[in-house]
C-alpha cells in the first residue's frame, strides 16, 4: 500500500464491536467491572483492559496504533502535548549524572527543557549539527541519547539521520528524533536507523489546529546495555522492549501526561488527510518560497530553493518535499511588521501545521528570552518572518505576500514580481 491507502486501510485501524468506521471517543475517567477478581486481573496484567484513563483508554490505544504504524514502530504513548513527549522520552533514558547531546537548533520550549533537566543533574551539550565529526567529539562514557529535530524550525537545517544513527549506536547510545515538521509523509525516521521518533501533534498530525498533544513511537530495535543505563536497568527482562515499558508504566504513568481522549480522536481524523495536505502545503511552500526570492529586497529561505544548505536532503531523506514551513528575512524590523501586517490571508499566530497559513516575528514572540547567539543559531534575526504554509491556492497566497511587500514599501502596485 502507498502513503494514503496505508492512512485509511491499515490493518491497524480495524472498527469496534459495532463496526465503528472511527475510534469511538471513550471519553472517561474510569472503566466498571463486573466483579473484583476482573479489575484485580487487570491491575496485574493477567488480562487486557482498562481501568482508569491516565493509565490507559481505547480511544489513545487506536491513536497510538496508528501512529505507530504509519512510523514503522512497534509501540506509541500518546502524551498531552510535544513539550510532554519530550520530557517523558529523555526521562525515560536519562537519570542524575548522565548527559544529553543535543542539536543547537531545537524547538525553543525544548531548549528552555534542557535547561530545567540541567537542574536535575541532566546535562546537555550542544552541536550545531549532529554529524559524525560534531558527535564523536562530544559522546562521553556518560552520554545517554543523541536528540535533534530531523527539519529544524525555523533554522530548517536537515538531521542526516543514517549518519547520526551510525555515530550514536558506534557508541552505544541511541538516536531521538523530532520529526513534527517532518511528518510521516515527508519521511520514517526509524527506517532510516533513529531508535525513537517523537511529534508534537499539535501540528500537521491534528493539522486543524484544534488539540495540543503528542507522541513517542519506540522502534524496539536498540541493544540497552543495562549495566549503562541505569534509568533501565529494573526494566532487564524486557530486552529491546524495556525503553516502552518503563515509558509506559513508570514515566508515562506517573507524570500524568496522558492525551485527552476526545483530543486523540480529533488527531486521529486530522491524520485521516496528512497525505492530501502535506502534498498541498509542501508544494505551496515551494512556490510561495520562489515567489519571496524574486521580491526586491527579500531573502527567502526554505529547502526546495537550490541554494539552501541543506536542498539536497530533499532528495535524499525527505521524499522530494521541502516542508511546509519557510523563511524569508525583510531587510529590518520594521519592515517585517509592516509586511505581516499587510498581510490579508495569512493569520497572525504562534503555531505551525494549520491549515491555514499562520505566520509571526519569532525574535520578538517565540524567541524574546533567547540571547542573540542562541536566536541566530535557529536562523532567527531581527527581520526575519516565519510563515506556516496552509492548503490555500498558491496563487491568492503569492498575490497577499506579494502585495504586503509592496505595501510596507509605500508603492501598491498589483504586479510586483521582477522579471
Ligand atoms: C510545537 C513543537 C514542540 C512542542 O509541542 P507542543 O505540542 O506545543 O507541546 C516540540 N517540537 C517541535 C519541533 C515543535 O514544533
Amino acid at each position: 500500500m502507498k502513503f494514503n491507502t496505508k492512512l485509511l486501510h491499515s490493518e491497524v485501524l480495524e472498527s469496534g464491536e459495532h463496526g465503528d468506521i472511527l475510534p469511538p471517543i471513550s471519553q472517561v475517567t474510569a472503566f466498571r467491572y463486573e466483579n473484583m477478581e476482573e479489575l484485580e486481573k487487570v491491575f496485574q496484567h493477567r488480562r487486557a483492559g482498562y481501568a482508569y484513563s491516565r493509565i490507559g483508554n481505547p480511544t489513545l490505544t487506536a491513536f497510538e496504533r496508528r501512529i505507530s504504524d504509519l512510523e514503522g514502530g512497534r509501540g506509541a504513548v500518546a502524551c498531552s502535548s510535544g513539550m510532554a513527549a519530550i520530557t517523558g522520552a529523555l526521562l525515560a533514558v536519562c537519570e542524575s549524572g548522565d548527559e544529553i547531546v543535543a542539536a543547537s537548533g531545537l524547538y525553543g520550549g525544548t531548549m528552555d527543557l534542557l535547561r530545567d533537566l540541567e537542574k536535575l543533574g541532566i546535562q546537555t551539550v550542544f552541536a550545531r549539527r549532529l554529524d559524525r565529526p560534531s558527535l564523536e567529539k562530544l559522546i562521553t562514557p556518560r552520554t545517554r541519547v543523541i536528540f535533534g529535530e530531523l527539519i529544524s524550525n525555523p533554522a530548517l537545517d536537515v538531521m542526516d539521520i543514517p549518519e547520526a544513527a551510525e555515530a550514536a549506536h558506534a557508541a552505544g547510545v541511541p538516536l531521538f528524533v523530532d520529526s513534527t515538521t517532518a511528518t510521516p509523509f515527508l519521511a520514517r525516521p526509524l527506517s532510516l536507523g533513529a531508535d525513537v521518533v517523537i511529534h508534537s501533534t499539535s501540528k500537521y498530525l491534528n493539522g486543524g489546529g484544534n488539540s495540543i498533544g503528542g507522541i513517542i513511537v519506540d522502534g524496539q530495535k536498540f541493544s540497552w546495555d543495562f549495566e549503562k543505563f541505569g534509568a533501565l536497568t529494573e526494566f532487564r527482562k524486557y530486552g529491546k522492549m524495556a525503553f516502552s515499558v518503563r515509558l509506559r508504566t513508570d514515566i508515562w504513568e506517573n507524570l500524568g501526561g496522558c492525551m485527552a481522549p476526545v483530543n486523540a480522536y480529533l488527531t486521529h481524523i486530522g491524520t485521516d488527510t496528512l497525505g492530501l495536505r502535506m502534498d498541498r502545503i509542501c508544494e505551496n511552500a515551494a512556490r510561495l518560497a520562489a515567489a519571496l526570492q524574486e521580491l526586491p529586497g527579500i531573502q527567502a529561505n526554505h529547502l526546495s530553493l537550490p541554494e539552501h544548505p541543506c536542498h539536497e536532503y530533499v532528495e535524499k531523506e525527505l521524499g522530494g518535499y521541502g516542508g511546509g514551513i519557510l523563511t524569508f528575512r525583510a531587510g529590518s524590523k520594521e519592515r517585517a511588521f509592516r509586511i505581516i501586517n499587510g498581510l490579508r490571508y495569512a493569520i497572525i499566530a504562534s503555531n505551525i501545521g494549520d491549515l491555514r497559513t499562520l505566520v509571526i516575528h519569532p525574535a520578538s514572540t517565540l524567541y524574546i528570552n533567547s540571547s542573540r547567539q542562541a536566536r541566530e543559531a535557529a536562523g532567527v534575526y531581527e527581520d526575519t518572518i516565519r510563515v506556516s504554509v496552509g492548503i490555500e491556492d498558491a496563487d491568492d497566497l503569492i498575490e497577499d505576500f506579494v502585495r504586503a511587500v509592496a505595501k510596507a514599501d509605500g508603492e501598491p502596485k498589483e504586479n510586483d514580481i521582477k522579471e
